[in-house]
């Protein structure tokens, strides 16, 4: 079943290249961009012929993992997604002998440690569908948070919330593909230090948070 899967028996013509033979669905492609250069893994195991792409999903976010999954079909028609359970989470998988042609950031090693680069037809993509980069980014390595005080206004203590939305990423060159998006988009952001953490970026003036809101929203 596992070599059907990966379109390794005979008599099955293995699903042609979404890239180079097919029609690239731009949309769940930039979507999905952001979610592997976020949280995405691609392993090329040496008893697996054909690499597959896996995407950790948070149990506490069942729409999400559905995102995620819708994503993935889109983006590889001709390939079947898989959900494996793990603690907490499911990773959401998908086996394709094409990956490196849809992801050409693999690499060996971590991928704060090495550079990430696009290539100008991903920078197209991603130029083409901002909203959807920008939210497989946030989806994968960001959240929207309410922080909250309270004031007395004429003797009456009230609470003010302020939502803010937070990336976290170890990648300087993930991170400024995130801010330089966000630039493209008329957002405004920040560096911020959380718990000694310099790998945030925040989002908090009320208006583009509010943008954000409209496009993102937070996680369900
Ligand atoms: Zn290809």
């Amino acid at each position: 079943m596992d070599r059907a899967k990966r379109g390794e028996c005979p008599g099955r013509v293995p699903p042609p290249c979404p890239r180079c033979e097919g029609q690239l669905d731009n949309l769940a492609y930039s979507y999905l961009l952001g979610l592997y250069l976020g949280d995405g893994h691609i392993v090329q195991n040496r008893s697996m012929r054909v690499p597959s792409l896996s995407v950790f999903c948070a149990d506490a976010h069942p729409g999400l993992m559905d995102q995620c999954e819708q994503a993935m079909r889109s983006v590889f028609p001709g390939n079947s997604v898989c959900r494996v359970r793990r603690k907490g989470c499911h990773e959401v998988k998908l086996s394709s002998r094409h990956l490196w042609c849809l992801f050409p950031q693999h690499g060996s090693g971590k991928k704060h440690e090495r550079p990430i680069v696009l290539e100008p037809w991903q920078e197209a993509i991603v130029h083409a569908h901002p909203w959807e980069f920008v939210r497989g980014l946030i989806h994968s390595d960001g959240c929207r948070i309410t922080n909250w005080t309270t004031r007395v206004i004429a003797g009456e203590r009230k609470r003010y919330e302020y939502p803010r939305y937070f990336f976290t990423n170890a990648s300087d060159d993930i991170r400024k593909l995130f801010t330089d998006t966000c630039d493209a988009l008329g957002i405004e952001w920040t560096h911020c230090t959380r718990n000694g953490n310099p790998y945030n970026i925040s989002v908090a003036k009320k208006t583009h948070v509010a943008l954000l809101d409209a496009h993102i929203g937070p996680k369900y």
